[in-house]
């Protein structure tokens, strides 16, 4: 599979299927923004949920918050992020399109009319958007939408040691939405301007952050794993690569089809932001531990991942072609526990009222499992088959007149048909709700 079809393949069935549109798509689009269809939507909540399930709410250690898109001003002046948060950007003299200039191949070539020394001088270009809050449009009014969720959890510290009364460590994490007016958005939804985060700021002792780190290392991986994603790589972000709050950053790289890129980022960003918020707030951002009575600025360590590039991820790992009875076909590996329909519950024909009733008691039963169980009574059973193969449903389940006793040895039984392999098995409607519970 040449590596370019392969993304082409994965973007086609995206839209096909429903999982992702191109964003205002009648308007002929908005470059850096991607709607997510039925499908997209329902694979991105599983990952969120997943996420949220096993760092907020399995845990004692974890508060989550959802903070606003829009907040005060003076939170990116403090992070640094009006200053600070820009990418090189260069224009071309001839054609005027611009470019990121750390992403040209050749820095004397305009990569869109192709000219030799018509690229100007690289100067710093602010990726955040501006807008204004309220009626008046002048300066004091403006506001950032916000460029990561990790301001929003900063600002909240002192709530939440307040309301609860945490003992370090401890973490606060927040899904939502990010801005970045990025340059030159590209690559389907691995670079988009309007972006969601799930992130972790995890408050430490300061001596204590080599630990921590590690600890969130490890989780990342079994994250990566458990949601599908193979081969994930570690890059050692070095010196003069780092963003200007981090101490030590990982990156951790995912073989895209389009090259090895960065899925999501480690970070000790040690007291960086909780001290720049003290001093440009005037309020105590400072701990006191309880039993020594020490008061101090705890440090930070932070997991930070992208939804979208996760999904993109999860969709490029799933992916995969093969001939099952003699004709090929595609289909998603995706793990059930994020696929967006458990399994497809169908009567042979629909035709056969006893079939069909049948069949709606069998989906009934095991929409007590999860209620993303699909009905499928269209066309023959090979195609039903197959259109779930492609959303990546781990299980079909076919309800025919053995079921209703033909042969009176398998009265009751169903046939459970798996995605992956195409095998099939005769179970039991308990057994096979047994065999999707342990699945999920
Ligand atoms: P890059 O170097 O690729 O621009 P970054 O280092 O600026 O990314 P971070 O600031 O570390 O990214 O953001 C944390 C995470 O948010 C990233 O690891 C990625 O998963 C996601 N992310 C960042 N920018 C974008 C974007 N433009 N589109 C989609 N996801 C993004």
């Amino acid at each position: 599979m040449a590596e370019m079809g392969l993304m082409e393949k994965i973007v086609s069935l995206a839209k096909r299927r429903g999982f992702v549109y191109p964003g205002s798509e009648i308007y002929g689009g908005l470059a850096g923004t991607y709607d997510y269809g039925p499908h997209g939507v329902a694979l991105k909540n599983n990952i969120k949920n997943l996420w949220w399930k096993t760092f907020v709410e399995a845990r004692d250690d974890m508060y989550g918050v959802d903070a606003a898109i829009l907040m005060n001003p003076k939170v990116w002046e403090a992070s640094g992020h009006v200053a600070g948060f820009s990418d090189p950007l260069v224009e071309c003299s001839n054609c005027k399109s611009r470019f990121r200039a750390d992403h040209l191949a050749d820095p004397d070539t305009c990569p869109s009319c192709g000219k030799k020394g018509t690229l100007g001088e690289a100067r710093q270009f602010n990726m955040m958007f501006k807008t204004h809050a309220g009626a008046a449009e002048n300066e004091s009014a403006a506001v950032y939408l916000r460029p990561e969720t990790a301001g929003g959890i900063f600002v909240n510290f002192k709530n939440v040691v307040d309301s609860f009364h945490p003992k370090l460590p401890f973490g606060i994490a927040q899904i939502g939405k990010a801005f970045r007016n990025e340059i030159a958005p590209r690559d389907f939804i691995f670079r988009l301007r309007e972006l969601e985060q799930m992130e972790v700021e995890y408050f430490v002792k300061p001596a204590e952050w080599e630990g921590a780190f590690e600890d969130w290392r490890g989780r990342m991986h079994a994250f990566a794993k458990d949601i599908g994603i193979n081969s994930v790589h570690e890059l050692e972000v070095g010196d003069g690569d780092r963003a200007h709050y981090s101490k030590r950053t990982i990156d951790f790289e995912f073989d895209y089809p389009f090259g090895r890129k960065e899925l999501w980022g480690l970070a000790y960003r040690t007291d960086f932001d909780l001290s720049a918020h003290e001093r440009a707030s005037g309020a105590s951002l400072q701990y006191l531990d309880e039993e020594t009575k020490e008061k101090f600025t705890p440090h930070v360590i932070e997991p930070s991942l992208g939804v979208d590039r996760t999904l993109l991820a999860v969709l490029a790992s799933a992916y995969a072609e093969d001939e099952l009875g003699g004709e090929s076909r595609a289909y998603l590996k995706l793990s059930p526990k994020i696929a967006p329909v458990k399994a497809m519950v169908s009567p042979l024909l629909k035709n056969k009222p006893e079939l069909v009733e049948k069949a709606r008691d069998v989906r009934e039963e095991l929409r007590k499992i999860h209620p993303a169980i699909a009905w499928d009574d269209n066309g023959n059973i090979g195609k039903r088959y197959r259109r779930q193969d492609e959303i990546g449903t781990p299980f079909c389940i076919t309800i025919d007149f053995d079921t209703l006793g033909e042969h009176p040895e398998l009265l009751g039984t169903v046939t459970l048909r798996h995605r992956d392999t195409g095998a099939q098995e005769r179970l039991t409607v308990s057994e096979v709700r047994q065999k999707i519970e342990e699945a999920l």
